[in-house]
């Protein structure tokens, strides 16, 4: 799979997650209750605009959902903000309606906290 590529890739950025814009963050923050809800994720996504580790935390996201579809009791349950991506947009990938690439030139949604959105 292409991302897998890209984690091979990813590798070689050594300990990427020390350089994450989310450190020390709560990591509740990037797993909203409704991914629907635009003020939750946009609590997330500031982290992850100012964050140089996205396409690595991305790909990482999808390497665990399709590892963790293989383990029985876990499920295949794709949840919270990765990379800067919603569970949706990751959902539409291992659904091959989106390539990793197309997902990855996504902008990162921007939301205006108190607005609402569907
Ligand atoms: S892209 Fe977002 S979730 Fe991933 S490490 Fe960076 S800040 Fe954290």
């Amino acid at each position: 799979m292409y991302w897998r590529i890209l984690q091979v890739e990813s590798e070689k950025v050594s300990n990427w997650r020390s350089q994450a814009a989310c450190r020390g963050v709560n990591p509740e923050v990037f797993y909203p209750e409704e991914f629907t809800n635009g003020d939750l994720q946009e609590a997330a996504f500031v982290y992850c605009r100012k964050c140089n580790v996205t396409t690595e935390c991305f790909v990482s996201a999808l390497e665990e959902e399709d590892l963790r579809r293989g383990i029985p009791g876990l499920g295949g349950s794709i949840v919270g903000i990765r990379g800067g991506k919603s569970a949706k947009t990751r959902w539409l990938v291992h659904q091959g309606r989106l390539t990793v690439e197309q997902a990855l030139n996504l902008p990162i949604p921007v939301y205006n906290i108190g607005m609402k959105t569907k």
